[in-house]
């Protein structure tokens, strides 16, 4: 049960004065994505920080304003001169003077009663707002300040600025911040006293209340005390989430299973390849912590091509022959059945039934395997997060592998351990994360890394080419066709503005149609999933020898004797994902080049971008460059999934206090297990502030 003191916060945002119905679909959109599931609360405005101020501390004289600069300017009221009657496409203007000149305020649509009443003649006011020189006069179009001198004091010098969305002015984000602010109660501390004092940090009220009210642009940036005060909160939450979520899975719950090694090792004699030692090694260390009885939480890490799903199958091997089931999780529809043409032959010849289970199966299908799940017929299950579903019942699972695991979220793996009572997880990740990311995302996990590419792999070679040497392009194409090479022709997902809406995929289809005929394929977001597994087939199996697809194929996909990839508008993806689009090749033994096509002239960012594609394939450079070049966000993949990593830290900046987080997380719950103690409450309030309701649930007294 969430504390009450959090319950003004909790309350939808219509609880504050002045926000209705309407505006409370604004904030919704701009607060919580707006896919509606979810109504904006009080506390989401108090989290939703300044982007940026209004600074209005400038006050010059009227001639000696700045053109175009913001100003307050202490003036005394002349004339009016209302638009002639019923032409109301003049501006209202009233006319101003101090010693230096006169000055022109504009309002159009003005309302004479309230001008009248704001700014009579004769009277002294401070107006403030933006100072053009119209016909060699200064004027102020619609002042966003009038206020008199008594008032003068009262009127904020330095505003923030939020993000906005349609339907939400910057004021009204200003009054609803304000409103917020005034619904916050006092909590209690949860930060160690001596960790607030060292950093001067101030108490979350005051923190909000700086940001909020800033008097300086130094209020709100990410190295002011309050933000980091805020940061440090987040990060707290997140890592003491993530400990009790991985104390709940080491703890107790677990089984040794230990495995005979004889279906391992039948499959190990089947593959076409000799395992790297990376892969050996890796294999050696998850044996190892299965066969501990605590549960294993492992992360095993390897670059694109690198060879996981090798690892993989070796470890539900083992669960299978340790008498338990294991199933894996894929993050796509095409991924899970990928998994399941390369998985299925080598399980099946080693007497493993393996079935395949996404929100395709339907009815009886379904049915049927649920039936085969739970009475432990079904040794190894391969699916989407329709693995996660309640109805989905195992007889003993004993190994969940979570396949790309940047693209779930900690619940979603607790729901997967919750399947089996005695579950060990494994979750791979084709991303490189750099360290302080696993730290964040995944807190403490035990890693194996496949730093080892197999031997057989020849580099990739990368080049540029601008977009106006497409015919060149093409022909080259031509001749890789006829030569039985297999390229990827990747085109990004954009919308063809006027016309219908095709995406450049298909026009791409088109025009290579017109040259290669019969040779072309094609597979995109929209088809449906049928029509998808059939275009993969084809490529797959050479019937067609060039894929244009949209970034479906992004992750995952195995055609090894693919060779050449081409990348359409390079400039508009991200680091990360050129790198796992190009890591799509290269898996054979014939050579292979990445071609990154690109519209001229390239901006900043993008050059650096197609540059560093072209000086490494080092998955953890590119990794740590592209950290650099974007948001940490993006490198995992949340701005694709919707589920923001953080509102308040920004790794650049806070990087440091993550670890601090993490010693603290681990302290914590070392001195005060269950969050008893007096700062133990205060823990879960702040648990329930940042919205890790289920890791309060782990604590016994939840
Ligand atoms: P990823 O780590 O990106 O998931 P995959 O598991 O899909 O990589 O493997 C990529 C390709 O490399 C597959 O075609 C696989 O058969 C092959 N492969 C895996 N391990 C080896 C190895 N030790 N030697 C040669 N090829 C390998
Ligand atoms: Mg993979």
């Amino acid at each position: 049960m969430r504390p009450e003191i959090l319950n003004s916060l909790f309350a939808p945002v219509t609880n504050l004065a002045g926000i209705g119905p309407k505006l409370a679909v604004a904030l919704t959109r701009l607060l919580k994505g707006g896919d509606g599931t979810e109504a904006a609360k009080v506390g989401d405005l108090l989290f939703h920080l300044p982007s940026g101020l209004i600074d209005r501390r400038n006050q010059p004289t009227i001639t000696g304003a700045a053109e175009g600069a913001l100003a307050t300017i202490k003036v005394r009221v002349d004339r009016h001169q209302p638009p002639p009657r019923g032409n109301r496409r003049i501006p209202y203007r009233v006319y101003v003077h101090d010693e230096t000149g006169e000055l022109g305020l504009t309002f159009f649509r003005g309302q004479s009663s309230w001008l009248e009443k704001q700014l009579p003649v004769g009277e002294t006011r401070y107006v403030s707002g933006r100072v053009e020189w119209y016909n060699g006069r200064p004027t102020m179009v619609h002042p966003d300040h009038i206020v008199t001198e008594e008032n003068f004091a009262d009127m904020p010098l330095v505003e923030p600025v939020y993000p906005l969305t349609a339907g939400l002015s910057l004021k009204v984000a200003q009054k609803c911040a304000a409103a917020a602010l005034s619904a916050l109660p006092e909590l209690p501390e949860w930060i160690d006293a001596s960790l607030l004092e060292r950093h001067h940090w101030p108490r979350l009220s005051e923190a909000l209340n700086r940001i909020h009210r800033p008097r300086d642009i130094l209020d709100i940036s990410a190295d002011a005390i309050s933000w980091k005060r805020l940061a440090y909160d987040e990060l707290l939450a997140g890592q003491l989430a993530l400990a009790l979520v991985r104390r709940r899975m080491k703890k107790g719950a677990g089984k040794p299973w230990v495995g005979t090694g004889e279906k391992q090792q039948s499959i190990i004699d089947k593959l076409p390849f000799e395992l790297t030692q990376a892969q050996k090694r890796s294999v050696q260390e998850i044996h190892a912590d299965m066969a501990q009885p605590q549960r294993m939480l492992r992360m095993l890490q390897g670059d694109v091509g690198s060879g996981k799903t090798a690892v993989a199958l070796l470890a539900c091997a083992a669960a299978v022959e340790a008498g338990g089931q294991a199933a894996i999780m894929a993050p796509t529809e095409i991924l899970a059945r990928q998994h399941y043409a390369t998985i299925a032959p080598l399980a099946k010849s080693v007497g493993m039934k393996v079935a395949v289970l996404t929100g395709r199966e339907k009815g009886a299908a379904r049915k049927e395997i649920y039936a085969e799940l739970a009475d432990g017929s079904i040794d190894i299950l391969l699916g989407t997060h329709a693995l996660f579903q309640a109805d989905v019942v195992f007889h003993n699972l004993a190994l969940g592998v979570v396949d790309e695991q940047h693209r779930f979220g900690v619940h979603q793996r607790l729901a997967l351990a919750s399947k089996g009572g005695f579950a060990d997880i494994l979750v791979m990740t084709a991303t490189p994360i750099p360290r302080t990311l696993v730290l964040t995302f995944f807190g403490d996990m035990d890693v194996s890394k496949l730093d080892e590419k197999p031997a057989s792999r020849l580099p990739i070679q990368t080049n540029a080419i601008a977009l106006d040497r497409l015919d060149q392009l093409v022909s080259r194409v031509q001749d890789a066709v006829s030569r039985g090479e297999k390229i990827y022709w990747i085109c990004p997902l954009v919308e063809e503005s006027d016309e219908l809406p095709v995406t450049a995929a298909e026009v791409r289809y088109k025009a290579l149609e017109q040259v290669l005929g019969q040779n072309v394929g094609m597979v995109h977001g929209r088809m449906k999933p049928a029509e998808k597994d059939a275009a993969m087939l084809d490529f797959k199996e050479g019937k067609t020898r060039v894929l244009v697809a949209t970034t479906v194929i992004e992750v995952g996909v195995d055609v090894p004797d693919a060779t050449i990839m081409v990348i359409e508008h390079a400039e508009r993806f991200g680091l990360a994902q050129l790198h796992q689009l190009r890591g799509r090749v290269g898996r054979g033994d014939k050579p292979s080049t990445c071609l990154l096509l690109y519209k001229a002239p390239l901006g900043e960012v993008a050059e650096a971008r197609l540059r560093i594609m072209r000086e490494t394939e080092d998955g953890f450079r590119i990794a740590e460059e592209d950290l650099k070049l974007r948001g940490e966000g993006e490198i995992l993949g949340t701005r694709q999934s919707g589920t923001p990593g953080f509102q308040i830290a920004r790794m650049e900046h806070h990087a440091q206090l993550l670890e601090i987080a993490r010693d603290d997380a681990r302290l914590i719950l070392s001195q005060d297990e269950e969050l008893t103690s007096p700062r133990g409450e205060a823990l879960r309030i702040l648990l329930y502030l940042f919205s890790k309701d289920e890791a309060v649930r782990l604590l016994r007294a939840g």
